[in-house]
């Protein structure tokens, strides 16, 4: 599927305790349930029903019982909790709501590097990040999620080689900490491919004492310096377990602050800048826009108008199989 350029549509102001009473109530009439990725508006994650990264919201949409979910995240996820709970409804607030890492690999484009790959004799096994499309998703092996990742290559053959895709930064974090070898594809994330190195430095100096925690998605620049590793689940988990109160740098998107400080409001979390690619200068581009797509008022409206809504594809049967073996199993 093809997405337009990201851009935000003025929406009428609305009070956002009228809407999230609103949405309390279609909720119960729509028999549905919200679910919300860490990295959508902080008011959306606190009416949401479910919150947390992709391996985790897709567990969730299969454990509910409720007939209808609102998958408020990007495009991608909303697919994934379809495959794995084809019998429910499941709404996006805005289906336009892409995903640059995605996007960087397509299906077709994939196809030739493994036919190319395959007919120079290769054994290869394809191991797809969870934030591809469903159509790239039927044309790999397994699928992984910055929390389950390691855990899965660890599960291939070591006379098979591995093909990774789409995040390139991704790839070459699990190289190290797995110590396999794997084909890159050359994919990365807007959001966190610009954060300025020479800034968090600065930040680290300013704030005697702080620690760094990055998103294994960003730069490998990023990765040496930082203090802690880990997925959006993992990071939580982590300053959960600090006791003493702490800064904490967050190099990931910048609504991942808010979960951080509903787990443990002890600490200070000071967002890594971003650096604009075109002037060089600073700047506050550690949002993603796409997921800024999901606002209050869409997540009523589709649950109002029950659409817009994830349709099933023939090809979501070819990728539920290597979903449900690599994330369910
Ligand atoms: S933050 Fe990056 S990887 Fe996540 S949805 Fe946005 S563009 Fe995709």
């Amino acid at each position: 599927m093809e997405f337009a350029v990201v851009g935000q549509e003025q929406e009428v102001y609305e009070d956002p305790l009228d809407l999230m009473d609103e949405i309390e109530q279609l909720k119960i009439e729509k028999d549905a349930k919200i679910l919300a990725h860490f990295y959508v508006d902080g008011d959306i994650q606190d009416i949401a029903d479910y919150t947390g990264d992709s391996l985790k919201l897709a567990r969730d949409a299969v454990s509910i019982e409720s007939s209808t979910i609102v998958f408020s995240g990007v495009h991608f996820m909303g697919e994934s909790a379809k495959i794995l709970s084809p019998e429910k409804t499941v709404l996006m607030p805005d289906l336009q709501a892409g995903c640059s890492l995605a996007e960087s690999c397509q299906a077709p484009d994939l196809k030739a590097m493994q036919d190319k790959l395959r007919a120079e004799g290769r054994q290869i096994q394809t191991v797809a990040y969870i934030n591809t499309s469903a159509a790239v998703k039927s044309l790999c092996d397994w699928i992984v999620t910055s929390g389950n990742a390691r855990e899965i290559v660890e599960r291939i053959p070591a006379d098979q080689e591995i093909l990774f895709v789409p995040d390139q930064h991704l790839g070459r974090y699990l190289m190290e900490v797995t110590g396999r070898e794997m084909i890159l594809w050359p994919g990365s994330c807007m959001v966190h491919e610009i954060f300025s190195l020479q800034d968090m430095l600065r930040a680290k100096k300013n704030n005697p004492g702080s620690v760094i925690i990055a998103h294994p998605e960003c730069p490998q620049n990023i990765l040496e310096v930082s203090d802690f590793i880990g997925g959006t689940e993992k990071m939580r988990q982590y300053v959960a377990s600090v006791e003493e109160p702490t800064k904490f740098l967050v190099a990931t998107e910048s609504a991942m602050i808010h979960p951080l400080e509903k787990i443990a409001p002890r600490h200070e979390y000071i967002p890594v800048p971003g650096i604009m690619e075109s002037t060089g200068e600073t700047c506050a581009c550690n949002r993603c826009p796409h997921m800024a797509r999901n606002t209050l008022q869409k997540v009523r409206d589709c649950l109002k108008h029950g659409k817009p809504e994830i349709v099933w594809q023939d090809y979501f049967n070819q990728a539920k199989e290597v979903l449900e073996r690599s994330l369910l199993k």
